[in-house]
């Protein structure tokens, strides 16, 4: 994925300040950053669940914001936007599980409704994601009946549903009470290591160390700094 020349608007506000960023495919990259730097932008504009003013982000050779030919830029069609969006699965911070659904009508609603697998195949791909995320035995259970930390490890196991490239995570673990915020933080170790392309907002520092292979730094809407973890976090 590279992020290239991303600025955004909120009215006069720069939410977002010439990003430009290198992600390569299967890496985990995570952003770190005080309150109102522009993390949850940076993560919903890759997403398209806002409008870029300037600049394009390209994953796998599709873009989403503006594409620059010559002096012109053009902006995607919405269809290209759908398809991208099912290659791309966002974990927000307060799991957004439907509560009125199963937790495996919560997992097999997306793949089923896009088209991509029929109700037998996306059940039997919901099992096989309840057991990446340890929860097989919840598949009847519903949502409000499961620990937040439970939601939580289910809404992955909904966003990777799509089989998506890139996974995105705004604070997964900071509306967590603190005992549950391992469980849900071994689930993204996990698939750190299963090939898909991460991209954290966290504050969970040891997990940075841990797990990033690069560590972004945002203050104003700008990145300050990105390089490995001990390159951002040991610096005098
Ligand atoms: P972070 O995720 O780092 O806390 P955000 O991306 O949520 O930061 O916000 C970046 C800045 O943009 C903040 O100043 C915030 O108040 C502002 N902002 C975010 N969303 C909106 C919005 N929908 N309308 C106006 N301002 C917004
Ligand atoms: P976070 O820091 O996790 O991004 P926020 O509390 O900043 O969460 O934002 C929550 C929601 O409110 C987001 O949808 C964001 O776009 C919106 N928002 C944030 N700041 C503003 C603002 N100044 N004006 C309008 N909407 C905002």
């Amino acid at each position: 994925m590279e992020i290239n020349n991303l600025s955004k608007y909120y009215g006069a506000h720069k939410a977002l300040d010439n990003v430009s960023l290198s992600i390569e495919p299967g890496t985990v990259t995570v952003i770190l950053g005080p309150s109102g730097s522009g993390k949850s932008t940076l993560l919903r504009t890759i997403n398209h669940l806002e409008r870029v003013d300037e600049g394009f982000i390209q994953i796998d050779g599709d873009y989403i914001g503006y594409r620059r030919k010559g002096d012109t830029l053009y902006e995607l069609k919405e269809r290209a936007i759908l398809k991208q969006r099912t290659h791309v699965g966002y974990v927000f911070q307060n799991f957004n599980l439907f509560p009125h659904m199963t937790v495996l009508d919560n997992i097999i609603e997306a793949p089923v409704v896009h088209g991509l697998l029929n109700r037998k195949q996306a059940i039997a791909r919901a099992y096989e994601l309840l057991d990446t995320v340890g929860l097989r035995e919840k598949a009847h259970a519903w949502p409000r009946h499961l620990s937040g930390g439970q939601q939580q490890r289910i809404a992955i196991a909904r966003a990777l549903a799509l089989n998506p490239k890139v996974m995105l995570f705004d604070e997964p673990t900071s509306a967590l009470d603190p005992e549950l915020v391992g469980e849900v933080l071994d689930v993204i170790k996990k698939l750190a290591q299963s090939g898909v392309t991460l991209v954290v907002v966290t504050h969970e520092i040891g997990f940075a160390r841990q797990v990033a292979d690069q560590v972004v730094f945002m203050v104003d809407g700008a990145v300050v700094e990105s390089g490995s973890a001990t390159q951002v976090l040991d610096r005098p």
